[in-house]
């Protein structure tokens, strides 16, 4: 037999990703990945090459959420692993669809533990934090083992999926005949799931029934791509809205309908609340009291029935995808039939008024040293000419103060610390919504928040991408004005306070700005935004502006005995 007849495991994967519609991997090489990463680049699959596998893994998480499709990220063994598996959890917990892969060492020298180069058993490490986690043990099985975790990734509540590919699978060979016959094409990855007529009428019922309803809008809506049936449902029943961070823009946040300014009072009030892909986690105060009417009932639409009554009852489930069940909804619910009162819609416009001006009279201000409202006034001003743009939000006060300020028009352009309220996501974020979509990014972080991930400005940089960061720099973890009583140390929550973190983006090429004024910040962003080309806006901020923990401050336990 002649090589021309042969293949191998590491053309296998990539034959096997291209036929199922694979065009990006974002990874980070070395053993036993780094033919694999040319390999893929060589057959048309574009790589992006990271600093760090968690934003390599971030990145192909922000993917499978921007696109419907899983996302791909490609890891070395154990500590690459290890690293990327933050990111897997992370997506797991978000509900978005990703795929890592990874190369790990020899098997039987794992499994006897007799130490090898970067020895761990990475399957079973990878389990608790997934939604499946499987093993290719011979080059025949890598087409069902890369269908496989595209489908698992993909179907019912989308998830992280960790595929494990042995240094010896990859270097197997076959008839290369064979090996092109072991490969398949996945059909409907995610099919639709309908709803069953009763459940959808029982729901009608209870919206129908409603003084105060209330739509709950989460970023499985957004992700479910249902933007005009839900628009039509919303629009046709009057109902009021309340988007999830990641759902703003699914409809646009200037629409009459939406109470996000109203928030407390929506809560608190609502007698009928539908969630539609939005969980009642600690994000919804788990529906309870005080936060929740006690007496209110919850209609919930989610593609995962075990999600339903984790928190609350729930009077009418609706499981199914959210396009067919909202689509259920709008087709077997007469003309009229749900309606929302006068006086409801005007205690939620009253609180609107009455927060709307608040929030105005914040922005209005313009202290010297810059405040949050008043750098996020600008952002705000610039991006509302640029409505295209996607926006990364992460950070305490830096994440609380925008999601307020900066409204959305269009959907699935907003990313942020997502279920977790994680720190780090920035970066890798941005890189993905730019690679995938082409489009300008902003990337709006805390000083803190853009530590974890910072290194990848190298990435932006050298793959020339359209992604503007803007950090809110305060010089400190909420904020720069922590005391150390004790010693000469900086406390636990000071950074650097004279930091000029434009100048790491000029170590490689970009264009950095320091701007200590909303005119000057709003000057800048322009500028960059403009460019297409990487920025960095170092944005001086009050060292005491903010708080601790943003608006989780009642998150942290008090300690019994201060430090003195
Ligand atoms: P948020 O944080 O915005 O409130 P969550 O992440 O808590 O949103 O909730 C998203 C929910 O959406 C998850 O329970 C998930 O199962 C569900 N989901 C995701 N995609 C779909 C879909 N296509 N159809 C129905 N439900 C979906």
């Amino acid at each position: 037999m002649t090589s021309a007849e042969l293949t191998d495991g590491a053309h296998l994967v990539v034959d096997a990703l291209e036929l199922n519609g694979v065009d990006t991997l974002y990874g980070l090489v070395g053993i036993p990945v780094t033919d694999l990463a040319r390999l893929a680049q060589a057959s048309g699959i574009r790589f992006i090459g990271f600093r760090h596998e968690s934003s390599a893994g971030r990145a192909a998480a922000a993917a499978g959420f921007l696109t419907g499709r899983p996302g791909v990220s490609l890891t070395v063994s154990a500590p690459g692993f290890l690293n990327g598996l933050v990111a897997l959890a992370e997506a797991t917990t978000n509900c978005f669809p990703v795929v890592q892969i990874s190369g790990s060492s020899e098997r039987h020298i794992v499994d006897l533990k007799q130490g090898d180069y970067e020895e761990l058993d990475q399957l079973a490490a990878a389990r608790p934090f997934v939604k499946a986690a499987y093993r290719v043990s011979r080059a025949q099985d890598i087409g069902r083992g890369v269908a496989r975790a595209l489908r698992t990734a993909a179907s019912g509540r989308p998830g992280g999926v960790y595929l494990d590919i042995p240094a010896a699978v990859l270097g197997e060979t076959l008839d290369a005949d064979r090996g092109a016959a072991s490969l398949w094409r996945l059909v409907d990855p995610a099919p639709r799931q309908l709803p069953a007529p009763e459940a959808v009428d029982r729901a009608i019922e209870l919206l129908a029934g409603a003084e105060r309803p209330l739509v709950v809008l989460g970023k499985g809506a957004a992700y479910a791509r249902a933007d005009e049936v839900i628009r039509e449902f919303v629009d046709s029943t009057g109902l009021p809205f309340l988007p999830m961070s990641m759902a703003k823009g699914l409809i646009p946040d200037d629409h009459p309908q939406s109470v996000a300014a109203a928030r407390s009072l929506a809560l608190k009030r609502a007698d009928v609340v539908l969630l539609v892909g939005a969980r009642l986690n600690w994000l919804l105060g788990h529906g309870e009291p005080p936060q929740w009417n006690p007496d209110a009932k919850f209609l919930q639409i989610d593609i995962e029935p075990t999600e339903l009554d984790s928190n609350q009852p729930i009077a009418a489930p609706l499981v199914g995808d959210i396009g067919s069940v909202v689509g259920a909804l709008v087709e077997r619910m007469k003309p009229g039939r749900i309606t929302v009162s006068e006086a409801w819609r005007r205690e939620l416009a009253e609180r609107t008024e009455q927060n709307t001006a608040k929030m105005a009279q914040r922005l209005a201000a313009d202290p010297h040293p810059m405040q949050f409202y008043g750098a996020l006034r600008a952002i705000r001003d610039v991006l509302r000419a640029h409505p295209h743009t996607y926006l990364v939000n992460e950070g305490a006060n830096a994440l609380d103060f925008a999601r307020n300020v900066i409204d959305m028009q269009v959907p699935r352009h907003r990313l942020d610390s997502g279920t977790w309220g994680v720190m780090g996501v920035g970066m890798g974020y941005a890189i993905a919504a730019a690679v995938e979509t082409g489009r300008p990014v902003v990337a709006v972080e805390g000083d803190s928040a853009f530590g974890f991930s910072g290194m990848e400005l190298e990435t932006i940089c050298r793959y020339g991408l359209p992604v503007v960061v803007v950090i809110l720099n305060n010089g400190g973890v909420y904020r720069g004005d922590g005391v150390n009583p004790a010693s000469a140390d900086p406390s636990p929550t000071t950074l650097s306070l004279t930091a000029r973190h434009e100048k790491l983006i000029e170590a490689f090429g970009g264009r950095g700005y320091h701007v200590e004024s909303p005119v000057e910040l709003a000057a800048a962003l322009t500028e960059a935004l403009e460019s297409g080309r990487p920025a960095l806006i170092d944005c001086h901020i009050d060292p005491t502006a903010g708080t601790e923990s943003g608006h989780l401050t009642n998150l942290n336990p008090s300690v019994a005995v201060r430090p003195s």
